[in-house]
């Protein structure tokens, strides 16, 4: 990398723009190419460059792994692309999970993480725990004799709790089990898992990483050469990898991941201290807050805030009574924000986890969870936020 000081490493803003590219051989094209192929020529057979089917290998999808590697794990770190988070989750499962074995796992978790266990791998003969992974020690008593890995996001989706990952890794690692750390959130640009004693770290590229909410795709990175063959064969034996189109798509938008990622945290922040201010506003969840419970921890193990924001909205009598009906009309009169699914995108996002992106949990564990009908998540967005303070303040009124 020309960029490269003498004896320094390159910033993750360096990296984000120039890891795992260089100008293309033959013509010298800045850009990576897409490259558009199934297949490749042999010169006898055999007798291949070292690229023979798409699935396997593709040069646009090795540029966007590299990147990807070295933005969350630095030097000697791999990283596996695959066509959407839930396929890079289900091969870090496959890859490590057998008839028998058990998993600890964070109980605020992203909704399709936990069909994904529940109705998928439970039904294979994995075993499940859900711990609040707030208390280390709670997931370290919940590890058993067969318990392979521990699986946490962090902040937690939708409820924005932390994880403490040092810790937890502690208490897996003392008892051999390998520590997933899910960090679509924070990306690494503000929080570096695998530095925290974290074995493997998903992500939705979906979200922050591509950041324009016109692809689906996943990854999988990690530092540990074993699990890389594990978790590649699973890739390829189980058909996840994601496309060369699409992983152009992903690689053009990690280019610009410092300065969205930067701007997000900035409005965030803006809007989550104004959010506080408003009487019809019962809490406000975003770490950022000194309000925060574990607002020291964010300080600690994050280098940033990131840009979801939670609320919960007062009931018309002041209790929870009418907040699901407060609820739809404010996310109905947004004009700036568009209600929908889906984060992380350059645009703002509101949505209601009870009826969209959590309905697939149990209204029981819902409510037990602290995921009630008054809760609203924001994504925000890179706007100028005096307009997205503005947009709020009407939906509100
Ligand atoms: C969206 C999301 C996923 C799943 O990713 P897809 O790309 O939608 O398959 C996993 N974890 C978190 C935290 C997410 O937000």
């Amino acid at each position: 990398m020309k960029a490269r000081a003498k004896g320094t490493a390159p910033r993750i803003e360096t990296q984000a723009v120039h890891a795992g590219q260089a100008p293309e051989p033959i013509t010298g094209a800045v850009m990576t190419p897409v490259f558009l192929t199934s297949t490749y020529a042999q010169k006898g057979p055999g007798v291949h460059t070292g690229f023979e089917y798409s699935r396997t290998q593709n040069p646009t999808r090795f540029a966007l792994e590299a990147n990807l590697a070295a933005l969350e794990g630095g030097a000697g770190a791999w990283g596996l692309a695959f066509n959407a988070g839930v396929a890079a989750s289900t091969a870090v499962l496959a890859a490590l999970l057998e008839a028998g074995d058990h998993v600890v796992a964070g109980d605020d978790l992203y909704g399709g993480s936990y069909r994904l266990f529940d109705k998928i791998f439970r039904r294979l003969g994995v075993s499940f725990s859900y711990v609040d992974a707030r208390d280390a020690a709670a997931v370290a008593a919940a590890i058993g004799p067969r318990t392979r890995l521990c699986w946490v996001e962090t902040p937690t989706n939708p409820l924005l709790r932390l994880v403490d990952i040092r810790a937890v890794a502690r208490a897996c690692g003392a008892r051999g089990v390998r520590l997933c750390v899910d960090n679509t959130f924070m990306t690494p640009f503000f929080q570096r898992p695998l530095d925290l004693g974290a074995d493997l770290v998903v992500h939705s590229t979906t979200k922050y990483l591509n950041g324009h909410s016109d692809v689906v795709g996943g990854a999988v990175i990690g530092r540990d050469g074993d699990l890389r063959a594990r978790v590649a064969f699973v890739q390829n034996s189980m058909g996840g990898s994601q496309s060369a189109f699409d992983s152009f798509l992903v690689l053009r938008g990690t280019k610009t991941l410092a300065v969205r990622m930067e701007r997000h945290q900035q409005n965030a922040l803006a809007v989550a201290r104004w959010l506080e201010s408003r009487p019809e506003v019962e809490r406000v969840l975003y770490p950022g807050l000194r309000s925060h419970p574990q607002h020291a921890l964010a300080r600690r193990q994050m280098s940033g805030f990131g840009g979801m924001v939670g609320f919960v909205l007062r009931g018309k009598t002041g209790g929870s009574r009418g907040a699901l009906a407060r609820a739809r009309t404010f996310l109905r009169r947004l004009r700036v924000f568009t209600c929908a699914e889906s984060l992380g995108g350059v645009e703002s996002l509101a949505e209601h986890p009870a009826i969209m992106t959590h309905a697939s949990i149990p209204a029981e564990r819902r409510r037990a969870l602290g995921i009630g009908d008054g809760l609203v998540r924001l994504s925000v967005g890179i706007e100028h936020v005096d307009d997205l303070i503005a947009d709020l303040e009407a939906a509100l009124g």
